[in-house]
């Protein structure tokens, strides 16, 4: 049972603080249409539309986890207890996805009441409570009872086809995937293997939080480092002594950006990437070999086959591969790139023989933005007051994708400026499901963008179509005396993102909820809301709704999007070779450590960093910093691969007549896309939708390179 919550990769989720009054939030409520009107509609389609029960006290939450539980379990039970001679599609692989719909709904409602409720005991108890049901699933992994029934039905080899021949493939790939194929011995080593591995990597994350890296400075030292900055609480620690911290990432950026002189820029990226050295070197290592264990117990050559193959990418050759091309094809922008800071830096110190260095590419990227770029993001913000902004999005994506969506007044709120949306489809009227949109920020609650899916879709046993509910929890910024919310550009481009992610929910047509809307392969899910993006930057979009709010009549100048286009471009070559080298180190990681292999991960991975970037500082560490070695494990690839096909996708919009406002387009992507969501290979439904081939080409353009 996984959540269904994305914590979107984008670059530009930016927390804003809350500690300001609230003038009056302008947009109140202006509901068109009732919550019993829409799903009396509902009814007539045979749709059913629900709104989930908002948890409000620790008491209600521990109430809602022990009787989905206790439910699910009894349910189970009688799966569990099924003979080979009885077994069926729908009393086996079928019955599993009904029985945990309402756990999968609880445990993703009380993820959004974790993230979101104003009292900080219905938080921590929904925290708690999260803790167990994930105990739980785990455990239901184990069940040896219901893998007989379900093995029992598979062993018949049923000719199934279709989204059905998919359910029972993948469950029983998950049931492999835990060891369960395995001899009784050796599964219960893999169990062992597999709790231990939690402890370390639970380790090693904890000595990421617990590592601190203060470097003091004098003035002189930190010339070009903002006043503004400096004079911050805790930073000025002495007459003529300023202490930083390598361990935060915007004193770590502020530093590496701006410091003109070079020694403090080296001295502070030294310390930062020995971040953890000591506590998490040997633990990395200890990690990496059990995995590579586990790996090979379970039939895989390595960690990463074994975390590649439910993916698109399907094994670790074929991710290396991909990210080995692109390195190619993107060396010629960094040359481009390294040579154009070399010319700054030999003018700046007077040294013909200048050299470029890891610590270097920061603060020249940031020079050439400031001198040839001129670029001030804060300036379009008049143009983005909230509700105009947020209209003007809905508007778009009615219009692409053929849906209405009506304000309804919600019957419960867990907070007073909450809106609650129903969507429809504008052709036949048919409810297809209803959104939540949660917009300011305020204490304990879930600080970037985010968009959690609580109810999810499917085809309920009694024939129904159970349309989905999700939330899109935002954090803009809260108006202001005499002035609405004034949203930035990148935010502009997160709400673009997000809703995305929303319109993949609220578009399925899966019949089983394991492949509804965004249910779909990890290095697969971020690439339709990455193509989004691109119509945050189009003037032709933006000027359909964006306007100064002083003087509406005045619209976004051409110029300034051009500009920060111009600059973002300048340095991608850079930025991304360095999204690059994680990625393949990564995957290197996953593949060559193993006991007795003698290969040192520390040393790998400073090779292949130093090989596709920048020579990296001797001694140093990176990757016993670097977090994403836990969680997106053999998964960092991921996020070149759905650019890759955002841009792809993107292209075939911008080739057709309506441009990013094509409606027969959008109506593609609805359905080759969205409806169908995990329900078939996405390789299919990309190529469906692209009508030919998938093409690495829209991608190397967008990233600036000179193609033939
Ligand atoms: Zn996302």
């Amino acid at each position: 049972m996984k959540l269904k919550f994305w914590l979107c990769v984008a670059p530009f989720a930016f927390f804003v603080a809350c500690h300001c009054p609230t003038p009056s939030r302008s947009h109140a409520d202006k509901p068109t249409m009732t919550l019993t009107e829409f799903q009396a509609k509902a009814a007539k389609f045979n749709d059913v539309i629900t709104l989930p029960d908002y948890e409000t006290t620790p008491e209600a939450v521990n109430h809602s986890f022990k009787t989905s539980i206790a439910t699910a379990d009894a349910a189970l039970d009688k799966l569990g207890k099924l003979g080979p001679s009885q077994v069926t599609f729908a009393n086996t692989v079928g019955a599993l996805d009904t029985i945990m719909l309402p756990p999968s709904v609880t445990a993703n409602r009380l993820n959004l009441v974790k993230e979101t409720s104003p009292k900080a005991a219905v938080r921590e108890a929904a925290t708690d409570a999260l803790k167990k049901f994930s105990e739980w699933a785990v455990g239901l992994e184990y069940r040896e009872d219901i893998y007989a029934a379900v093995k029992a039905f598979a062993d018949q080899q049923p000719k199934l086809t279709g989204e059905e021949a998919k359910l029972l493939d993948e469950t029983m790939r998950d049931y492999r995937r835990a060891g369960l194929s395995l001899p009784k011995g050796e599964r219960d080593e893999v169990e062992r293997m597999r709790k231990e591995l939690a402890n370390l990597t639970t380790d090693f994350e904890s000595n990421i939080n617990k590592a601190r890296g203060p470097v003091t400075f004098t003035r002189a030292e930190l010339d070009g480092v903002p006043d503004a900055f400096l004079v911050q609480e805790g930073i000025k620690t002495g007459d003529d002594e300023y202490t930083l911290y390598a361990n935060i990432t915007f004193h770590y950026l502020m530093v590496l950006e701006n410091a003109k002189r070079e020694d403090t820029r080296r001295k502070f990226q030294i310390v930062h990437d020995s971040l953890a050295k000591e506590a998490n070197g040997p633990l990395l290592k200890q990690i990496l070999e059990l995995r590579d264990q586990i790996a090979r117990k379970l039939g895989y050559a390595s960690w990463a086959d074994y975390e590649i193959e439910p993916k698109m990418a399907k094994n670790s050759a074929t991710a290396m591969q991909f990210l080995e091309n692109l390195k190619k094809g993107l060396q010629p922008k960094l040359d481009g790139e390294l040579a154009l800071f070399r010319e700054m830096k030999a003018k700046e110190t007077g040294n013909p023989d200048a050299q470029i260095y890891l610590w270097d590419w920061r603060y020249y990227a940031n020079e050439l933005k400031k001198e040839k770029y001129n670029v001030d993001a804060e300036q379009l913000r008049v143009f983005f007051p909230l509700d105009q902004t947020l209209q003007g999005m809905l508007d778009i994506y009615q219009k692409i994708f053929g849906v209405t969506f009506q304000q309804v007044a919600p019957p419960a709120k867990w907070v007073d400026d909450l809106q609650l949306w129903a969507v429809s489809d504008s052709q036949t009227g048919e409810p297809l499901g209803m959104f939540y949109l949660d917009l300011f920020p305020r204490d304990g609650k879930y600080n970037h963008f985010a968009v959690f899916g609580i109810i999810e879709g499917k085809q309920l046993d009694d024939g129904r179509y159970q349309r989905p509910t999700v939330a899109m929890v935002c954090n803009f910024p809260p108006p202001q005396p005499g002035q609405p919310s004034l949203m930035a550009h990148d935010e502009v481009v997160t709400l673009f993102h997000e809703f995305g992610h929303v319109m993949h929910a609220m578009l399925t047509r899966a019949r089983f909820a394991r492949f509804s809307g965004s249910n779909v392969e990890r290095d697969f899910v971020e690439a339709p809301s990455q193509m989004l993006e691109n119509w945050a930057w189009d003037k032709t979009v933006l000027d359909t709704f964006a306007a100064d709010y002083r003087d509406p009549s005045r619209k976004i100048p051409g110029a300034i999007l051009d500009q920060l286009r111009a600059a973002e471009l300048a340095t991608k070559g850079t930025w991304y070779r360095r999204q690059l080298s994680f990625g393949l180190l990564d995957l290197a990681l996953h593949s060559q450590v193993r006991a007795g292999s003698g290969v040192d991960p520390i040393q790998l991975s400073n090779q292949i960093l130093s090989d596709t970037l920048l020579p990296v500082p001797e001694d140093s560490s990176f990757v016993t910093y670097f977090g994403h070695l836990m969680h997106y494990d053999a998964g960092y690839y991921g996020y070149a691969w759905a650019d890759v096909i955002a841009a792809d996708m993107a292209s075939v919009f911008e080739n057709s007549p309506g441009g990013y406002f094509d409606v027969a387009t959008g109506l593609k992507l609805r359905n080759e896309i969205y409806a169908v969501g995990g329900s078939r290979p996405p390789q299919e439904s990309i190529e469906k939708f692209l009508g030919r081939p998938q093409s690495n080409e829209p991608f190397l353009k967008k990233t600036g390179l000179a193609t033939e």
